[in-house]
């Protein structure tokens, strides 16, 4: 819990600030020193250095480069950044990290495709390298909008044309699903034969004649019928497409995540890599099992008793109850409109009373207006019975946010994570809200709210999960692409914040995580263009060179570097 953790880093801190050169005297030599670089520590002040030292898994000192080199001993590794711009390892608060181990080798990723002809020639390569029968998918994780070149989705007959003999399924976010014929026929979907049983009543479009269009369309619930059906990664694969995925993450500039829902056998090789010093990414889970019903309420309140937080370090760790508290309560993805029911409301208190009579953090999927309002409702009368300030409970996802809820929100010392679903799905939202969607999510009043807020991804399925394209849409307002899908931007200054030093409050690690400072843990990424001065069309394009978890190279671009 929040306020009962021990605090050794803060006073190290300290300590370090008050004798700096004696102490400095003292120590061994860093282990490693990086020197004349643009390093953008994200402190308080925004500070920025040339160099920083390293011993063990933490930062000791920051400085010019003739400050810093000269804590270097005989054995120090020195690693010059050539006036590379250095940022705090990326935290993405909402990520749906674990699951996707299941399959990431499997995928056929389109993040931060945006060309629909290399998508093309991407599927061409995957038809000559996977034996015929063999699926070609992926699980969402984009959208056709975001292809610049020619922003269409495809059909049946072009995925027919480009795979004759493998069935192919192309999730765009959670909205829709292509597949091909072979990909229709190995999912029992027939001209002529009724929908089979467990798909949602109408998603499979079928034309005129009643041959299945390849289409499968409508809510979460449809989309995901289909992922449930298509092949997993062997379990003897299990660990080598965790250990892609990790790799993906480091190349992207991410070094810890929120996780929602830790899957039990791909934590257990996380524990395994973190018992041999090889984690390469900090999980921080969000846990918990919702209720599904009015007979489950009292299931979940016993199970709240049962969890147990804050017994893991800074690389794996449980932080909060969350995504769900109440199943009927919980807002579809691309649902315009909620209208709660009083009943519905009184069982989500039932269970969130009892969050906070634990002293625990909740971290809750919350999207819609109206869902917004009537949890806040039930929260303020929580409240007065338990206060909540100090467990930082948040709202995740948030895009229909406004600035009355934002203040209800601080006043009970809450949280946004703030997951804009548009930077791949602008253009879908802008097709179901109109004009409206250009304040979906609305970032100028998040930020001048004041609120402790953090950018999240909610990747890998509903959204892409690299962070420069989520900080390229937050200061340019444009989804992947390149189309303007938001009004409401923020200066990239803020927009890094909040990717680093207030989501490092979001998973509860700032004594550790989120800028880089003395004391902290040095978690860091190497960039090979300046964030900070870099057009701003190009900070999609900002490649990391090299990212560092703990003091340790995760992950290295040699060519660039
Ligand atoms: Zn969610």
């Amino acid at each position: 819990m929040p306020d009962h953790r021990p605090r050794p880093v803060k006073l190290r801190i300290v300590l370090l600030l008050l004798t700096s050169v004696a102490l400095y005297a003292q120590q061994l030599p860093p282990d490693v020193i990086l020197t004349n670089g643009k390093i953008i520590t994200v402190d308080e002040r925004f500070s920025i250095v040339q160099a920083l030292a390293i011993s063990g898994d933490r930062i000791i000192a920051t400085g010019s480069n003739q400050t810093v080199a000269a804590l270097a001993g005989p054995n120090t590794r020195r690693i010059d950044l050539k006036g590379r711009a250095v940022v705090p390892g990326l935290i993405d608060n909402h990520m749906h990290l674990l699951r996707e181990a299941t399959t990431w080798l499997r995928e056929l990723r389109f993040d931060g495709v945006d060309s629909r002809k290399q998508a093309v020639d991407m599927l061409r390569a995957r038809v000559n390298t996977e034996k015929p029968g063999e699926w070609i998918y992926n699980v969402g994780g984009w959208a056709h909008q975001q292809f610049a070149d020619d922003p269409r989705s495809f059909t049946r007959e072009e995925l027919d044309r480009i795979a004759p003999d493998h069935p192919v399924s192309l999730q765009e976010s959670y909205r829709m699903v292509v597949l091909n014929s072979r990909g229709l026929k190995a999912l029992g979907i027939e001209a002529g034969k009724p929908d089979p049983p467990d798909f949602v009543k109408g998603s499979i479009l079928r034309d005129a004649a009643g041959k299945p269009t390849g289409l499968i369309q409508g809510d979460i619930a449809a989309a995901r019928a289909v992922a449930n059906k298509l092949p997993r990664v062997a379990p003897e694969q299990l660990e080598a497409s965790a250990a892609a995925m990790v790799k993906d993450v480091n190349r992207a500039g991410l070094t810890a995540v929120g996780v929602p829902g830790c899957d039990a056998d791909v934590l257990d090789i996380f524990q395994k890599w973190k018992a041999q010093g090889r984690l390469n990414v900090r999980v921080f889970c969000i846990t918990g099992t919702a209720a599904a019903g009015p007979e489950q309420v009292a299931q979940t309140i016993q199970q709240i008793g049962t969890l147990k937080l804050f017994q893991g370090d800074a690389l794996i760790d449980n932080i909060a109850f969350g995504e769900s508290v109440y199943s009927p309560l919980h807002d579809p993805m691309f649902a315009t409109k909620s209208n709660p029911l009083p009943d519905q409301l009184a069982q989500w208190k039932r269970i969130a009373l009892e969050i906070a009579k634990a002293g625990m953090p909740l971290h809750v999927h919350a999207e819609l207006h109206n869902t917004i309002d009537a949890f806040l409702d039930q929260i303020e009368a929580i409240n007065a019975e338990h206060p909540i300030h100090n467990l930082r409970w948040m709202f995740a996802h948030v895009n229909q946010i406004n600035a009355a809820q934002l203040e209800r929100m601080k006043k009970l010392g809450m949280y946004a994570a703030v997951n804009p679903w548009a930077v791949i799905n602008g253009g879908t939202m802008h097709e179901d809200f109109g004009d409206a969607a250009f304040d979906l999510p609305p970032l100028t009043t998040i930020q001048n709210s004041g609120i402790v807020w953090g950018f999240g991804s909610d990747g890998t399925a509903a959204n892409q999960f690299r962070p420069f394209t989520t900080l390229s849409f937050a200061v340019t307002g444009k989804m992947e692409g390149g189309a303007k899908v938001i009004r409401q931007t923020i200066g990239r200054e803020d927009a890094l914040i909040a990717h680093t030093r207030k989501n490092a409050y979001l998973v509860f690690q700032e004594n550790n995580l989120g800028s880089l400072q003395p004391g902290k843990l040095a978690d860091l990424v190497v960039l090979d263009r300046d964030y900070l001065t870099v057009p701003a069309d190009q900070i999609k394009d900002i490649k990391p060179v090299m990212t560092m978890v703990g003091g340790r190279i995760v992950y290295e671009d040699a060519v660039r570097r």
